[in-house]
């Protein structure tokens, strides 16, 4: 489905591909230029609603700095290359160094990005593969992998997150989470301001933790104050007292809970007046916040990044899991549920399946387990720098600029510079990609098909939306043999092909068609499955005419749920009846799920599983330990106008004051002689930074808050808006040495710091 050149005035509708909301948009434009970006007020599932990024999309799009053109190093410089070049490029570094070196000498490197664009979602399983290494490094250890190891670990399914049914619940406890500034995070749904509003009208309660009294807080019923990294501690607490008040119910899937007594003996110790040292809060409102769990009509305990990026992080996910297993609110309206997106298959079936494991393999240096297939962000350094067989010699990224977002950022800036090769799918030189040998811009969202197929699986309603590209891609400069520039399933099909030795001469379709191939052979041969029996080549013949992930999409709804499975349910969901309807189609909220998609090999929901139960210990033996000197802890901070490392070249979003600024309680700055708007150094284990005072009653006394993503002023990078806008890099700070161990999930919370005049270095 190619966009013909466009010469007139119109509006193209869309899902927005830059964070996990998916709001609809309506793109108004002109020729080859984005006019202005509107939230789709027809647009069933986000009813109008789009922040300030979503309003800067054109911005983006037309922005001079992002790449349209490959890079080349030439000379230590990089220049402007044809797409051929680039690919030969490409060839011949990575086939080098696999010779020289074996396949563990390459690292694959994702980022963020990579899940709202189809052709990842598609091929990099393949690139993954070809590639034939297990470095593999994701932002999933800088982010949410407590949540996979748990949702692994209990219920089977690492995919499958348990989402707050924010719409009909009523009683939210959100701990370490701001989505009125994020919009939502392993919780699809647009408009949260407009949605927690809906709370009050109906009678529903939202309770906020979190040791900055955040947007979210705000307009909360309650706000808590808490140390950071504490969360695990409160929760263990809350578990215990629906024991001690008998106030468990597990309901609905009790025949199908195991170790609930064992939970029971865990908790023992952590009672409301043991925690409350360590956490900030007080016995009788931990108790009250348990009785109000366990009584209302339905509940969901959800934490996230605050949550997940500290010490605890999978026992943390852990414990909340626990609470709303035990008051009944797993899997219920209102409670949490797991999605049903609509381009996938739901089927049903006895509980049981092939469970979950971790560290299968393990990492050379530090000898960390693998999580998911993956080591973590923090033991890139390492793996770089440390000599010896199957060091990490190259790398192949994928829109991530871990000198940015990764733990210990110096380090890993010294590490990329040491690389002997380095191949950077990006559309920007930014502080890591500016190391590259071979920098591939893929095209601009605004030119590619868009369906947000990771998200849609997150999200509180099942709902679908398809949008062919806004624009035809943009020419190829200095290029005969490819006019155009590669679309983003050619540019993966060819690195898959670069990848497996068969050159960056072969053709693309090769790895399109076997996709395809594999899918439709699958499916048919599947005897349970949507397409039992069916002729290969007519579901081939019905797919005739779209492109590659046209194809895989179109299997993917067809097949799914709601699909019209080929013409054997009519009215079904289709890619054709998706593209009639350009505000997307809404098929209802979450459904009860379990315990059919119980995947675990006992069939059931194991609420102690040993890796779980094991890593409580360190939990258990910080309980022990005295309460920590009174020091400065510092924690992260979002902003709805940025967007991790990647959105500051975008003028509108960087604009007015600074907000890269260090937060911090009036009463912790006046006793160390520090004034708001002057600068203050910050020093922790890992390093130090110089950076503007903000003093706000909204911070816990004893916490200082950093927002992630900033530190635009490293030489070489070519972002002119984010250079003029550089603030500072939080993961100065941060060290890579800490890990949630259970997950290998870094530590970006609850760092300990020291806050002083900028003289104090002398
Ligand atoms: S909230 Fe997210 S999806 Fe919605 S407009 Fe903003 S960036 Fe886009």
């Amino acid at each position: 489905m190619e966009a013909g050149r466009a010469t007139t005035h119109r509006i193209a509708h869309r899902t927005c591909p830059l964070c996990e909301a998916t709001c609809g948009l309506a793109i108004e434009v002109e020729g080859d230029r984005v006019l202005g970006v509107r939230g789709d007020d027809a647009d069933p599932f986000s009813r109008g609603f789009l922040c300030p990024k979503g309003a800067a999309l054109g911005e983006l799009h037309h922005d001079p700095d992002r790449l349209r053109q490959p890079l080349v190093r030439r000379d230590g410089e990089l220049v402007p290359a044809t797409w051929d070049e680039a690919f030969a490029e490409v060839e011949r570094g990575l086939s080098k160094i696999v010779a020289d070196h074996g396949r563990q000498s390459l690292a694959v490197l994702l980022g963020n990005p990579v899940t709202h664009h189809l052709a990842p979602a598609f091929y990099l399983r393949s690139l993954i593969r070809a590639a034939g290494t297990r470095n593999l490094f994701t932002a999933s250890t800088v982010d949410q992998m407590p949540q996979h190891v748990v949702s692994g670990l209990l219920w089977g399914d690492p995919s499958a997150f348990p989402i707050p049914d924010l719409d009909r619940t009523d009683y939210l406890l959100m701990l370490g989470a701001n989505p009125i500034a994020s919009n939502g995070s392993l919780l699809t749904a647009p408009d949260l301001p407009g949605r927690l509003k809906a709370f009050k009208p109906r009678g529903a309660k939202l309770v906020v933790v979190d040791p900055r009294r955040t947007e979210t807080a705000e307009r909360a019923d309650e706000h808590l104050f808490i140390r950071p990294g504490t969360d695990v501690f409160w929760l263990a607490a809350l578990v215990n007292t629906l024991f001690t008040e008998e106030l468990v119910a597990i309901g609905r899937l009790e025949p199908f809970v195991v170790g609930v007594d064992e939970i029971r003996v865990l908790v023992e110790p952590f009672t409301p007046e043991r925690v409350a040292p360590l956490c900030g809060i007080d016995p009788a409102t931990t108790r009250r916040i348990a009785r109000a769990l366990a009584r209302a009509a339905a509940a969901a305990v959800y934490g996230r990044i605050g949550n997940h990026t500290v010490e605890f992080g999978t026992a943390t996910a852990w414990m909340a899991a626990v609470l709303n297993v035990l008051t009944g609110n797993f899997d219920r309206p209102g409670g949490v549920m797991t999605s049903s997106p609509v381009a996938a298959r739901i089927d049903d079936r006895a509980p049981g399946g092939r469970g979950y494991r971790i560290g299968r393999w393990k990492s050379r240096v530090a000898g960390h387990p693998e999580v998911n297939g993956e080591f973590p962000a923090a033991a890139l350094a390492e793996e770089i720098e440390t000599p010896g067989e199957g060091r990490i010699r190259a790398v192949l990224s994928v829109a991530t600029n871990p000198v940015r977002s990764y733990p210990n950022s110096a380090r890993l800036d010294r590490a990329f510079a040491g690389l002997d090769f380095f191949v950077a799918v990006d559309v920007y030189v930014n502080e890591t990609t500016r190391h590259a040998n071979v920098i591939l811009p893929p095209p601009s969202a605004l030119e590619e098909e868009n369906y947000e197929l990771t998200f849609l699986g997150n999200a509180v309603r099942s709902f679908a939306k398809y949008a062919p590209p806004v624009f035809p891609r943009e020419s190829a400069p200095g290029s005969a043999a490819t006019p155009q520039a590669p679309s983003e399933a050619d540019l993966f099909a060819k690195l898959v092909l670069i990848l497996r030795g068969e050159g960056a001469k072969a053709d693309p379709a090769r790895v399109h068609d076997a996709l395809v191939e594999e899918y439709i052979e699958r499916e048919c041969r599947d005897a349970e499955g949507p397409l039992a029996g069916r002729d290969p080549g007519e579901i081939r013949n019905a797919l005739a005419g779209l492109s590659p992930v046209g194809k895989l999409l179109d299997l993917r709804l067809r097949t799914g749920w709601h699909g019209d499975r080929f013409g054997d349910r009519a009215g079904g969901i289709t890619l054709a009846k998706l593209a009639e309807h350009p505000h997307g189609i809404d098929l209802g909220p979450m459904v009860e799920r379990f315990p059919a998609r119980l995947a675990t090999e006992s069939g059931l929901l194991e609420l102690t599983p040993a890796p779980l139960v094991e890593d409580w210990r360190r939990v258990r033996a910080r309980l022990e330990q005295p309460r920590p000197a009174d020091g400065l802890l510092l924690i992260g901070r979002r902003h709805v106008r940025s967007n991790n490392s990647w959105m500051h070249n975008v003028a509108s979003l960087v604009s007015g004051r600074s907000r890269c600024t260090l937060l911090m309680h009036p009463a912790d700055a006046a006793s160390r002689g520090l004034e708001s708007g002057g600068q203050a150094e910050i020093r922790s284990q890992a390093g130090r930074l110089v950076v503007q005072l903000e003093t706000s009653e909204a911070m816990m006394p004893g916490v200082v808050s950093l927002p992630h993503g900033w530190g635009h002023d490293l030489p070489g990078i070519r972002m002119r808006v984010a250079a003029a806008h550089a603030g500072v890099a939080s993961n100065a700070l941060t060290d890579e040495c800490v890990i949630d161990v259970a997950s290998g999930n870094a530590v970006l919370n609850g760092i300990p710091v020291e806050v002083g005049a900028v003289e104090s270095r002398a």
